[in-house]
């Protein structure tokens, strides 16, 4: 905005600006394009327990872009959230968890897993969003207690008693939530306590230098025991290593998701190795994406 150019300078064009808010808009009409054309899939990374066995798995969402390839989330997730075509996007992803969620439910390999879903502020603020994912959850046959939906410290201040309303509500259907990148955001410790959550994640950047750096570790152990007080779950993003893995499980985190244990490959994909019922072999998950 002109105002905010600041007192002293008076800018009439500035090319760069310029061209920022011409790639957004085109990233804009693309998406609603996408949206259309059904150019979302929904991608899928499972998540193990100590015994390295599969407890479940989050989708992550990828945009086969027809020219471009993949286009990762990190770029289109904030313009789809600045538009509000999450909400709509968002609704894919759920409706895709409940579908599978309701055919995993008859298959013994697999009812016990969760599907976690990543929820955005805008989505959640949303005033239909309970509404309907508890019509969702009916109309599938999902059950509720499988589902988590993973949320975020910064979503929550916007507007914290709609928040916590909210999860309440879907509580009560047994939905769980996750907390993610937890302790890159700035929650408050008194938040937390109020929050019905049902776990913890150790965000990525934490886990990366964990080995190597006593700050990271820290924070890594920091969050293993406030999980543990909270009696909420922990789970570790981003392990690549057995190294990772080992150090983290010492600090008395059990759970854990990561190019150790695949890359997010296909529901299908995941699907097949999860239900063979067998550990995973760490590493082994050369998958696709
Ligand atoms: P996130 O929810 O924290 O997801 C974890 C990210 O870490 C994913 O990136 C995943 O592919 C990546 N990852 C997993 N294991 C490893 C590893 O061992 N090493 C490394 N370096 N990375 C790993 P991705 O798929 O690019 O997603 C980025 C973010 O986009 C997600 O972060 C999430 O915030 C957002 N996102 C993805 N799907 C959705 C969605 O359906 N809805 C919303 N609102 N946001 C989404
Ligand atoms: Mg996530
Ligand atoms: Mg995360
Ligand atoms: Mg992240």
């Amino acid at each position: 905005r002109a105002k905010n150019a600041g007192r002293n300078t008076v800018r009439f064009y500035d090319p760069e600006l310029h061209r920022a808010v011409e790639a957004r808009f085109q990233l804009e009409t693309e998406l609603r394009e996408a949206l259309r054309r059904d150019e979302f899939e929904v991608h899928c990374q499972l998540q193990v327990n100590s015994d390295d066995r599969p407890v479940g798995a989050e989708l992550l969402l990828r945009w086969a872009h027809p020219e471009r390839g993949w286009v990762s989330p990190g770029e289109f997730i904030p313009v789809a959230e600045q538009t509000g075509l999450i909400v709509p996007i968002g609704q894919r992803v759920l409706e895709e968890a409940c579908r599978r969620l309701a055919q995993w439910k008859h298959d013994p390999a697999l009812r016990d897993l969760t599907l976690s879903v990543n929820v955005s502020a805008r989505q959640f603020r949303h005033g239909t969003f309970v509404a309907e994912l508890a019509g969702l959850l009916e109309a599938t046959g999902a059950p509720g207690p499988r589902l988590k939906l993973e949320i975020t410290e910064s979503m929550l201040l916007e507007d914290i008693d709609h928040a916590i309303d909210n999860m309440q509500q879907l509580r009560e259907l047994g939905i769980g939530f996750a907390l993610d990148d937890f302790g890159t955001g700035y929650s408050s410790l008194a938040y937390l306590k109020q929050l019905p959550l049902s776990q913890l994640k150790i965000d990525q950047s934490f886990v990366r230098d964990v080995l190597d750096d006593p700050n990271d570790a820290a924070i890594a152990e920091m969050v293993v025991n406030l999980a543990h007080t909270l009696r909420l779950d922990v789970i570790a993003e981003g392990v690549e290593t057995e190294d990772q893995r080992a150090f983290l499980m010492h600090l008395g985190c059990w759970h854990f998701q990561g190019f150790l244990y695949g890359r997010p490959a296909t529901i299908e994909t995941v699907e097949a190795l999860a239900g063979t019922g067998e550990p995973l072999a760490p590493a082994s998950g050369e998958n696709d994406s």
